[in-house]
């Protein structure tokens, strides 16, 4: 006979969701839904530890639960296509080249903290994962962040879109979202202290990462900010942060 391994002590859940306030404004009934797709999330992909970091049950839970919150309105098959999780304890150099105005090659190293391959692993830095823990830095979340990356690039680009709902309008997404990412251009130009994190300015990419680490740690902001931003947002990800009690 087979039994299934509970993936999630209740304490280690209790004490990996009380850890960080992205998870203040879930329902109990949420939290157990959390918990339901965190489990199986534990069980379908790996969480690796990388640099000698060894990933223990706490850790794990902790991961996994930020890991499902993006897809607590949707289902698990959104992170369809890859399996690792990797975990650096800090922030990881990554080679790369580009070609410039010339035609020359130039490699470089870079530092990152969080990375997600084209139908490859999500890695990500614990010591980044840690900077979102209560009282640390808000409105930052390196776990959704990557996710966020992994659900835009559904469709095959990653490009700030995500595959839609039928009943969302791709037009409407585009203009909503083009009109915010020029508004934050613009402001940066002006040089004018941005609403939200400057990241989000690199490229619509990065915007809609940001954006949606943003609604999820800070929703009033994203909201007071970019509403049409924020709507879509609920739309996508089938959550109303605010409304919540
Ligand atoms: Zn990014």
């Amino acid at each position: 006979m087979i039994f299934a391994r509970r993936a999630i002590d209740d304490a280690l859940w209790r004490e990996a969701i009380g850890e960080f306030p992205v998870f203040d404004r879930l329902s109990e009934t949420d939290i157990e839904r959390l918990k339901v797709l965190a489990e199986r999330f534990i069980r379908r992909k790996s969480i690796e530890g990388a640099q000698g970091l060894e990933i223990e049950a706490w850790m794990e839970a902790e991961i996994a639960a930020q890991a499902c919150l993006p897809i607590l309105g949707l289902d698990l098959d959104y992170y369809r296509g890859w399996r690792s999780l990797i975990v650096h304890p800090g922030g990881f150099l990554v080679r790369h080249s580009y070609e410039d105005e010339d035609g020359v090659v130039h490699e470089v190293c870079e530092e990152r903290i969080g990375e997600a391959w084209d139908e490859g692993p999500v890695i990500v830095s614990w010591e980044d994962i840690d900077a979102s823990r209560r009282g640390g830095e808000e409105g930052v979340n390196v776990i959704i962040h990557e996710l966020a990356h992994k659900l835009d690039a559904l469709n095959g680009t990653t490009n700030g879109m995500p595959p839609l709902h039928r009943d969302m309008d791709p037009a409407r997404w585009s203009s909503d979202w083009s009109e915010a990412y020029e508004a934050l251009c613009r402001r940066l130009d002006e040089e004018r202290a941005p609403p939200i994190d400057e990241y989000a300015a690199e490229s619509p990419a990065e915007f809609f990462s940001v954006a949606s680490e943003y609604f999820f740690a800070l929703p009033e902001v994203l909201r007071d900010a970019y509403p049409r931003v924020y709507e879509q947002l609920a739309r996508f990800y089938r959550q109303e942060p605010i409304a919540r009690p």
